[in-house]
């Protein structure tokens, strides 16, 4: 598809496109097998000049708005296997984009710097099994002793939570709701830090973890922006990771009908390929229509939150969209792939079910709906 893009970002994208081919398609398998990207995945692609595309220039980031992000996400999800751009997108976009925009000078410096060379690999810490919609619900309680704050509580769901140098954590500091919640950076090394790593139904190459804090003292410097204003930061950065998931959903969905279109031309039944039968044709013409109007919601959204224009609404109808689309679509092709569409060494198979990581992260589809419908007027009573 054609949006009209510069001559940097399609320079960006050839170099993109060739570093997928050479280095990631060919190992995505492994890592999926290890439950990790190795350390040098966010090395290699710092080297590229691509890891922190949106990071502050001056702390070795490119300084560019979110259309290159969504350039990087569309060719690394070529790769198949979508736990590979997660892990990147954790640490780039989710752990290291609010210390940047909120961190004090010297927070930045020594964090932002490191995550875009790739010599630390960072993770956004916000869910609790207690607290996953509902984040102003959360109970990981931190508390002022000295200098230091002193960390008690668990994190859920934590992608690069077993392998990150440093989470970018959500922590209680005031009071209940949304009032009294700070945000911390925690350094991976940190005594009271303790991980388990969960064991996923797909999305195998990005590690996903639960996380421990006993007693965790972190230094009090390491708050990021104002203590109990982290919850209107927590939100902000929602709308650039609810945009990642909508571009990885589109890029999904492309990625599985080209799948089952060479399927259905090859594969025959009955004495004539799969395409040949017209309910094949009309399903995967609808499948198709969703992705383009997945895609024509995804551009819009991300037009209007580079140009700072409010965009909540249409950025939560996107990521509903786009991820629901990803899902429908996924179910409709591993049909056409019969037997072989459900077997983990079949790529339709494996993108089915990592599609149904996308319509929960970074806020389930129900929450697309409830902000949504209070953006535009759509609630009574008590919703
Ligand atoms: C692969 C993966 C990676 C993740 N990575 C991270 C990460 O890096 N960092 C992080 O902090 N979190 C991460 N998460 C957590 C994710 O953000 C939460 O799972 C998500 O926000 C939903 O929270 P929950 O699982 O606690 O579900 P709950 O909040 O318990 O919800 C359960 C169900 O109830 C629905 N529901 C909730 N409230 C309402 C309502 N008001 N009306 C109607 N229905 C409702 C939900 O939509 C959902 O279907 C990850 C999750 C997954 C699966």
């Amino acid at each position: 598809m054609d949006w009209g893009w510069t001559e940097e970002q399609e320079m960006l994208r050839r170099s993109l496109a060739e570093f997928v081919r050479t280095e990631v398609t060919p190992n995505a398998l492994a890592w999926e097998r290890a439950g990790e990207v190795p350390r040098t995945l966010f090395t290699k692609l710092a080297d590229l000049g691509v890891l922190g595309l949106r990071l502050s220039p001056e702390l070795g980031g490119g300084g560019h708005d979110f259309w290159f992000t969504a350039i990087l996400l569309q060719e690394m999800m070529r790769c198949g296997s979508i736990g590979v751009p997660v892990a990147v997108m954790a640490h780039a976009e989710f752990a290291t984009m609010l210390i940047d925009r909120f961190g004090a000078p010297e927070l930045r410096q020594r964090y932002v710097a490191a995550a875009a060379s790739g010599q630390m690999i960072g993770a956004l810490g916000v869910s609790e099994p207690d607290a996953g919609s509902d984040v102003a619900a959360l109970s990981t309680r931190a508390v002022r002793d000295g200098d230091d704050y002193v960390i008690n509580g668990s994190k859920l769901y934590i992608t690069n939570g077993s392998i990150a140098d440093y989470i970018t954590l959500a922590v209680r500091t005031g009071g209940p709701g949304h009032r009294g919640i700070s945000v911390i950076v925690v350094p991976g090394d940190s005594k009271g830090l303790k991980r388990q790593r969960l064991q996923k139904l797909g999305t195998h190459a990005s590690d996903t973890a639960e996380l421990f804090f006993d007693d965790c003292r972190v230094p009090a410097a390491n708050l990021v922006g104002a203590e109990n204003e982290g919850f209107r930061m927590i939100m902000s950065g929602f709308e650039g990771e609810r945009l990642v998931l909508a571009v990885m959903a589109c890029a999904h969905a492309r990625l599985t009908i080209d799948e089952a279109r060479k399927w259905g031309h090859d594969r025959r039944a009955f004495g004539q390929p799969l395409l040949g039968f017209q309910v094949w044709q009309h399903r995967l013409a609808d499948c198709l229509t969703a992705i383009e109007a997945a895609e024509s919601l995804t551009w819009r959204a991300i037009d209007l939150y580079v140009r700072g224009k409010p965009a909540q609404s249409e950025i939560s109808m996107a990521k509903l969209f786009a991820t629901e689309t990803a899902r429908d679509v996924a179910r409709e092709c591993a049909q056409l792939q019969g037997g072989l569409g459900y077997m983990e060494d079949c790529l339709m198979g494996r993108l089915h079910r990592d599609s149904l990581a996308l319509t929960i992260g970074a806020g389930s589809s129900e929450t697309m709906r409830s902000i949504i419908a209070r953006a535009n007027d759509l609630t009574a009573g008590d919703a």
